[in-house]
Order: C-alpha cells, then structure tokens, then sequence
C-alpha cells in the first residue's frame, strides 16, 4: 500500500486546516497525503488506485494525545476519588515492584486504547522510557519525555547526570523497532521536567537549554494545583509530606533538610510568574494542566510562545479545577488537549476529553464561545505545534504525513434510524459537532499511510516474549 497508492472516501472529510468536504476522497502515497478533494473528481483522476469507501464517516487528522503517561495504563482502577497528593503515592507504591517489562506492558495497553480512539501521535511523560518502546511496537507517534526529578540546587549535576545516561540507556540498548522509529523520526525523545515543586530551577535551566540546542519540546506540569501555588510562594506542608514520602532520600541531606534549605519560594510567585523569573519560560515549553493562572500568567505564556496540553477530565478527577481554556484561546496561547494517565481519568480517548471540555467550559461560563470546530483544532493542529511538527502532522493537507482517523457515525444501521430524524441529521449536522457531541466509533487508524486499526481492531496484536 505504501508506495502503489490508496484513496480514500467517506461522507466527511475533516482537514481542519481548509473546508470540510462533503462526499469527499483523500490520495495516499508514499506515506504521504497527496490530495484532498471531492470524491467524484478524486475518483476520476485516480481510477487505478485501490480504493476504501468508508460510507457514513468522518475523516480527520490523526488525533494528538498532548498529555499522558502510558507507563501507569494498568493502574486505571487506582483510587478514583483521591485528591493529586494521596493519589500520587499511592501510585507509585502501586509500581515499586514493577521491572521494565511491567511497564512495557501497562504502556503497550495505553498505547492501543489511544490507537483505537483516534490518535496517531502520544506525547508522553515516562520515567521507565518503556512508553516510547510501546508506542513504537504499537505503529504510532510519538514524543516521549524522560522525566527528570531533582530538589537539590547545589547537587543539580547528579541528578542531570543520571538523567543523560537513562537516555543515552534507552537510546543504545532499546529494541530494534525503537531504534527504527527514532531513526525514521517516528518517535523522538526528549526531557520532561516534572515540576515546578520537584525540579530546582538549575537543574529545570539545564533540560531547558538541552532541549533548546536540540529544538526539542520539553514536557512539563504546570499550575496543576492550589498546593502547589502554595508551597511556591511560601510552603505546602501538603507537598513538604508528599515530597518526603516520595523524593529519593540524599546522603548526608535527608528530604526534611533539604526542603527547609529551598530558597525560590516567593510570596508574590504564582507557578507561572516563579518560571518566568528564572527564564524557564519558552516556545519549547509544553505545560500540562495550567489551571490556577491569572490574567498576568495568561499574558506571560502568551509572550514566552508557551503551549498548554489541557487535560479537563483529569482535573476535575483529581479535584484540580478547570483551566481558562476559551480565555486561553482568546488571548491566542497555543494549546491541544491531553487524555493524561488512564489512573487519572475516565478513558484514553480524546473525543471523550473534546466531549466532556465543551460542557464543562459553558456550564462554568455561559458567554463561552468554544465550539466542537476549536476542539477538533485543539486535539490536531494545535497540539501539533506544540510539539513543533506543524509542518508535517495535524491536517489533512497535500504534502503532509497520511495520518488519518476514520470516524464512523454511528448508529450505522439505516434501518434503525427513522426517515424523520434521518433527515433531520442530514440538515443540521456538522461534522465536528457530530464527532463531538454523537456516538461515533472509530473504523480505520492510518500511519504514515501503514493501517494501525481497522473494521475497528487493532492489526498488529502480535505479542512479545515475557523474559
Ligand atoms: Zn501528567
């Protein structure tokens, strides 16, 4: 398929960038989207191609998971009504016997709940690395950060240290189809800060500048919780508990010393103001969550070129709050939309996330103007340049990667349908609205051109040798 060519037809073409097309076709060849257009001039000026008529579908982008951790998949019955700070170690004693295989597999589920949502592309914070070995095995994209950790400002350089010989370990001794997928630029990795309250500021400038050099995104949590505005700008003792249950305990300085040693906090500092101050703020900056800000943060990520990965339904589980989306959209500050970890939310599927943002956000503010079109923006083109790849993924446009979702609208049965509502939908749906706000389930998966899912399943199952 990938290099004699395919098209593709469905009731619905979605490029986001450009018009939605009605009865519309897509070209596919070589991996890459060659044209998008009208099914009947497509069919014309291709008749030698194989073809896929998808019926009653919607096709769009290949979806964009902006936040997530694939590695914890399998915990998804954790506690479901803990708040961030019982929740997160509780989390972690969950895995402290796991072995990289453990991890592996928790992230492989993940990975496959994503494909069969919609997504083409994870953006995933891991500490093991094992998501980006899973989301290779899985024939998706993705952007993997390692994830750094480390309180201490006079001993920063150990903790960089060990972080660059995990990479150089994940880099040098990964499986063959890792290291294929980063060679083919499919899975890249990169460094993913954890936050504000567990990295120091020298050793946040040290992943910035590395991922600077390398134009990589760097994947940080951002303003997640009213704790964490409070231990910034003087103390938690929430977050003094929680980091010393969790953080690695340092010769000759236990966690207690050290947290009393921590000289950043400032009164005036909200998470967002605090980066700024120590120019930790950039265009490479991914932030999950960015809830509690004010109208002077929204401003400051807006200059800085910072993206926010909006992840509402793990927000709201966790009992976060809800971030200023629409203002968010309003004031132009790039953001996509992120499933986060399955333990914190309902499901890996970003539809659901689009579903549940769009209600949440009117029911909290009535003169709201998002609608499923910014939504559909959001989870493609929008979390494609936050990540940088604008230019190859996020639309349906000629020239770019063929990764594609076929949404099928459901239910599929005509029968079932009566002729009255049947003509009803046929008037008023759009199509964004219909993926959004209808049942709809996901038919088809394309990668680079490659099908990941299709008739709804998965066609590589194939398993691997538990050592
Ligand atoms: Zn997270």
């Amino acid at each position: 398929m990938k290099n004699s060519g395919l098209v593709i037809t469905s009731k619905w073409i979605y490029p986001v960038v450009g018009t939605p097309v009605l009865q519309g076709a897509i070209v596919i060849r070589n991996g890459r989207i060659e044209a998008v257009g009208t099914r009947d001039a497509i069919l014309s000026a291709h008749r030698d191609l194989e073809h896929l008529d998808y019926g009653e579908a919607i096709v769009t982008p290949g979806l964009i998971n902006l936040h997530s951790h694939l590695d914890y998949t399998a915990l998804g019955p954790l506690d479901t009504s803990a708040s961030l700070f019982d929740w997160i170690p509780s989390l972690m004693k969950s895995v402290s016997k796991w072995q990289p295989i453990d991890f592996f597999e928790s992230a492989l589920y993940g990975a496959r709940l994503n494909a069969l949502a919609g997504t083409t592309m994870i953006v995933d914070s891991s500490y093991s690395g094992q998501s980006a070995e899973a989301i290779s095995h899985a024939g998706l994209k993705g952007v993997v950060g390692l994830e750094l950790f480390g309180l201490d400002k006079n001993r920063f350089e150990l903790p960089w240290k060990n972080w660059l010989e995990r990479l150089a370990k994940l880099e040098n001794e990964g499986s063959a189809e890792l290291k294929n997928a980063i060679a083919e630029g499919r899975v890249v990795l990169t460094c993913s800060p954890h936050a504000p309250y567990t990295v120091c500021p020298p050793l946040f400038r040290e992943a910035k500048k590395w991922a600077e050099t390398r134009q990589l995104p760097l994947l940080s949590h951002l303003a997640e919780s009213p704790e964490e505005c409070g231990w910034l700008q003087g103390g938690s003792e929430i977050i003094d508990a929680y980091l010393i249950k969790v953080m690695p305990s340092i010769p000759e300085r236990d966690t207690a010393t050290l947290l009393k040693s921590i000289d950043w906090k400032k009164a005036s500092h909200s998470p967002v103001a605090f980066l700024k101050e120590h120019e930790l703020l950039s265009n490479r900056l991914v932030a999950a969550h960015s809830i509690h800000v004010n109208d002077e943060d929204v401003k400051l990520l807006k200059a800085a070129g910072v993206s926010i990965a909006h992840c509402p339904r793990s927000n709201a589980r966790l009992r976060n709050g809800r971030a200023p989306f629409s203002s968010y959209l309003k004031a132009g500050v790039n953001a996509g939309l992120g499933t986060d970890g399955l333990p914190s939310t309902d499901s890996l599927d970003l539809v659901a996330e689009a579903n549940f943002a769009l209600n949440l956000h009117r029911a909290a503010e009535p003169e709201s103007k998002l609608s499923a079109p910014d939504l559909l923006e959001a989870m493609t083109m929008g979390s494609a340049r936050a990540i940088g790849m604008a230019d190859k993924i996020g639309s349906l446009e000629a020239g770019k990667r063929a990764d594609i979702a076929v949404f099928k609208i459901a239910p599929q049965a005509a029968e079932f349908v009566p002729e009255v509502a049947a003509r009803f939908a046929e008037q008023f749906a759009d199509p964004a609205d219909t993926l959004i706000r209808f049942p709809t389930r996901v038919e088809a998966v394309f990668v680079d051109g490659e099908s990941i899912v299709e008739g709804g399943r998965l066609r590589n199952m194939q398993t691997y040798a538990r050592q």
